[in-house]
This record gives structure tokens, C-alpha cells and sequence, in this order.
């Protein structure tokens, strides 16, 4: 990447014929795939005809396609735009397969767009998260709700730290204070960091009285979670500054 906290994605634009069955790319020049699909069934009448031509770069990402669906024609092609990690037009799938990637850029993430992403990746997992408002409900950032009875199954803190601060044992001792006070048996805390010694005696031993459960989710198992992102987002890791630089101009002002 060019900058560091920023992230270079392939958008959709619309209404252009230009690019569609070429054979190479028109930015950095790699072969193309093109698949041209005709799903109008047999015996049909051209009301419901239904026609598909697309053209894949297989190595920037880039693409163009053309459809006619009951005679309505659409087109259009992919242009690179640069987006900062913490632009909200960059969607969470984006950010996390970025991140899966170049892992070190989580600490350019601002502290709201990180707990965004922590609730992503508990969504994906299956749970139902409802972001808070900080000033509320005891520095709580996420509440992970049952679906079926509309109950609090659990609460998530997030603490986008540097690698180097570690989460203190106030910090946990916090955290199990205000799962006691809401009643609720398990508690997350996810960093971007690790959780000192003394912090984890302190969960070992809170977890040892039963009334609560504490799991930690620190930088290592973060990265891990990054797998629920397997948007197949090409990487544009490969391609020489140079060709990234022309992609950039050659797209500035369309
Ligand atoms: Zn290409």
C-alpha cells in the first residue's frame, strides 16, 4: 500500500461499454477472464431474456461488465479509489480482509471504528451484537444479545491499545464489576494489545468463582477472528508503485 492506514479498493461506476471482452487489463495489463452467460430459459419469450458478459482482471482486480435483463441494458466497470481506514464508504468485509493482510494497521484504526469491527466479527460469528454509546452503561462497547428471548448473553469491552501498553488488572477488575452489575455471566474483553500477568491471575481467579466468566481476546486471537473474512478482495500487494500510481491517476477526475 502506498500509505499506511489506507487502503486502495476496486468500486463499482456505472454505464460504460469500453472495457467489456478485452483480453488484457486495461491498468496493469495482466490477461483477462472473460464469461459471457445466457441464463434465458428455453422457450421463453424474449420478456424474460437475461444476458450476462463480464471481464475480470485476474491479478489487480479490475472489472467490466454488461447486462441485459428484459431489455433493459446496464453496464459499468470498476475504478481503484483510495479510501483511510477510518472512512465509514469502507465497508467493515473491506476493512477486515485488509486487516487479515497487514494486521499492523489495526492500530491506525480509530477506537470507534475498531469496536465497529469487533461487533462485525461477533456478527459473523453468529451472535447479535448492539453497539453502545460510550458515555453510557459503564465503558461497555458492545452487548451481545440472544435472539430468541431478547436477553443479554453477554458484554464486550474493546481496548485498542498499542502493542507495547498492555490491559491493566483495574482494567479487568472493572470489567468483571460491571458484568456482576448487570447481571450478565460473561464478559469479553478484545484488545489489539495483551493483558499483563497480574490481569490475568486476576480473570483466572474471578472465572475460578463461577459467578462470571472472563475471556480474553488479545492480539494473537485477533488476527485469528480475521479468517471470518474470506471476501475474496484481491491484493494489490504485487503490483509495483509505479502501476498502482497510474491506476490512481488514470482513474482521478472520471
Ligand atoms: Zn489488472
Amino acid at each position: 500500500m502506498s500509505d499506511r492506514g489506507h487502503i486502495l479498493v476496486w468500486r463499482y461506476t456505472g454505464a460504460d461499454l469500453s472495457g467489456v471482452g478485452g483480453r488484457t487489463c486495461r491498468y496493469c495489463a495482466a490477461a483477462t477472464e472473460y464469461i459471457e452467460r445466457d441464463v434465458t430459459p428455453d422457450g421463453i419469450s424474449t420478456e424474460f431474456y437475461e444476458h450476462h458478459k463480464t471481464t475480470d482482471c485476474m491479478l489487480c482486480g479490475w472489472y467490466s461488465w454488461v447486462s441485459f435483463i428484459h431489455n433493459n441494458l446496464n453496464s459499468g466497470y470498476a475504478r481503484l479509489r483510495v479510501f483511510d481506514l477510518n472512512a465509514i464508504q469502507l465497508e467493515l468485509s473491506e476493512l477486515g480482509t485488509f486487516l487479515r493482510r497487514n494486521f499492523s494497521d489495526v492500530y491506525s484504526l480509530a477506537p470507534n471504528r475498531f469496536e465497529a469491527l469487533v461487533g462485525d466479527i461477533f456478527r459473523r460469528s453468529g451472535f447479535d451484537p448492539v453497539l453502545t454509546k460510550q458515555t453510557r452503561d459503564g465503558g461497555i462497547d458492545i452487548f451481545l444479545v440472544n435472539r430468541i428471548n431478547n436477553r443479554i448473553d453477554a458484554i464486550v469491552q474493546c481496548k485498542r491499545y498499542h502493542a507495547a501498553r498492555k490491559v491493566d488488572i483495574g482494567a479487568v477488575q472493572r470489567l468483571a464489576g460491571v458484568a456482576l452489575q448487570w447481571s450478565v455471566r460473561k464478559a469479553y474483553l478484545v484488545t489489539t494489545s495483551s493483558v499483563s500477568r497480574d490481569g490475568l491471575a486476576s480473570k483466572q481467579a474471578i472465572n475460578r468463582e463461577g459467578a462470571i466468566e472472563l475471556e480474553f481476546v488479545e492480539a494473537n486471537d485477533l488476527l485469528r477472528l480475521l479468517q471470518v473474512y474470506n471476501v475474496n478482495m484481491p491484493s494489490l500487494e504485487h503490483l509495483t508503485d509505479d502501476v498502482r500510481r497510474q491506476i490512481i491517476a488514470a482513474n482521478r477526475g472520471r
